[in-house]
This record gives structure tokens, C-alpha cells and sequence, in this order.
């Protein structure tokens, strides 16, 4: 069975959203022609979904700002703008992506004490989402990545997967994702190609070349 999962395509990682990656909504028509034309079994979402007083907020740590290293649950973290809250407009999915393709949404980042860059865990991996078990049920053996931000929730999800599935084809789909950092996007897929993840294009996946 051939899955996409489809990472973070919210308004807050888009133009205009709280935490927006740079052009993170070019990745949009990029995922409707790869739900569209890419021979998926089953299309997956993550979704990036924190109450209002996440730790990984910097308005949690006094005379913090974001961007810079902070400190959660003794260990460093990333420091981020508020950012997709619950129920707010900014933690929506792109009004522009179909969503009605969508069969199964992983919620992700809900605990304030922990941060969960990957769909597959938190980050300080002690606590599982759920999303393995729901893929491996359905025998995935192929799960093509792609979404926003290549260089944090993206890479995460897809060593993740590789790691937590052994068994499965793990693919990034270069251009239907986009990252915040350009040397942070360069580093994410040499450390995922070392991984074992495959690097391609959506035009690979959909046999356009
Ligand atoms: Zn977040």
C-alpha cells in the first residue's frame, strides 16, 4: 500500500500564518497534483496543534524571543513565535489544499512539556502519536514525506519513519516541500539520504518525467 503523508500544510507555516516558512504555500498545488496523480492508497496528514501556553513558545520564557535556543524539559529547544494554537485560523490546514483526499489526521504537539517536530513522536521520543501503528495496520510499505518545514518537521517525520518502520519505502518529495533555513534544508536531506530515505521529485512519483 502506497501512503502520503501530507506534513503540516497549515495556515501558520504559510504566508501571512505566525510561523511561516518561506513560499510554504507553493507546496499546495505541489500536494493536490501528487493526491491527484500520484496512485496513492491513502493520503495522511499531520497537523501541528498546541494549546495557547506550549513551552516551545518563547512568550513561555520570560525575556525570551523567538528564534533564539531556550531550554524544555531540560533540554535545548527552538524558541518559536506562537504558533498554531488550537482552534485558531493559523493552525487550519491551507484553505487551498484538499482536504477532503485526507483519510486520517495526526494531531501532534498537545503536550506543553514536549515539543513533536515528527508526526510519528515527541520529540524527546518517549511518547508516541499513533501514526506507525495506524500505517503498519494498513501494510504501508511505500510512505512518500513532504510538507512544511523540510528542516525541522519534515526531516523529523521521515526519520522517523525510516527508523520506527524498517520495513518501509520512505521517500521526501523535494519540491512539494519547503524549509525555513536554506543551509538547514541542505543539511535535512543529506542527513535523511543517509538515513536511507530516497530524495525525489513529484514529478518522479507521478511518472510526469
Ligand atoms: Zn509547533
Amino acid at each position: 500500500m502506497k501512503c502520503l503523508l501530507l506534513v503540516d500544510i497549515q495556515n501558520g507555516f504559510c504566508s501571512g500564518g505566525n510561523l511561516a516558512v518561506p513560499n510554504g504555500e507553493d507546496v499546495v498545488p505541489v500536494a493536490n497534483r501528487l493526491i491527484a496523480e500520484g496512485g496513492y492508497d491513502l493520503v495522511v496528514a499531520s497537523q501541528d496543534w498546541h494549546p495557547a501556553d506550549h513551552g516551545s513558545f518563547a512568550s513561555q520564557h520570560p525575556g525570551s524571543h523567538p528564534f533564539e535556543m531556550g531550554t524544555l524539559g531540560g533540554k535545548a529547544q527552538m524558541l518559536w513565535p506562537d504558533h498554531c494554537v488550537q482552534g485558531t485560523r493559523d493552525a487550519d490546514f491551507h484553505p487551498g489544499l484538499d482536504v477532503a483526499a485526507i483519510g486520517y489526521v495526526q494531531r501532534k504537539g498537545e503536550n506543553r512539556a514536549v515539543d513533536s517536530y515528527s508526526a510519528f513522536r515527541d520529540n524527546d521520543q518517549a511518547a508516541l502519536t499513533g501514526l506507525s501503528d495506524y500505517l503498519l495496520e494498513r501494510r504501508v510499505d511505500v510512505l512518500d514525506v513532504c510538507g512544511l518545514a523540510t528542516d525541522y518537521c519534515v526531516k523529523a517525520s521521515a526519520l522517523d519513519a525510516k527508523a520506527m518502520m524498517p520495513g518501509v519505502t520512505v521517500r521526501f518529495i523535494a519540491d512539494a516541500s519547503r524549509g525555513i533555513d536554506p543551509a538547514g534544508v541542505e543539511a535535512a536531506i543529506a542527513e535523511m539520504s543517509a538515513a536511507g530515505v530516497r530524495i525525489v521529485t513529484s514529478a518522479d512519483v507521478t511518472g510526469a518525467n
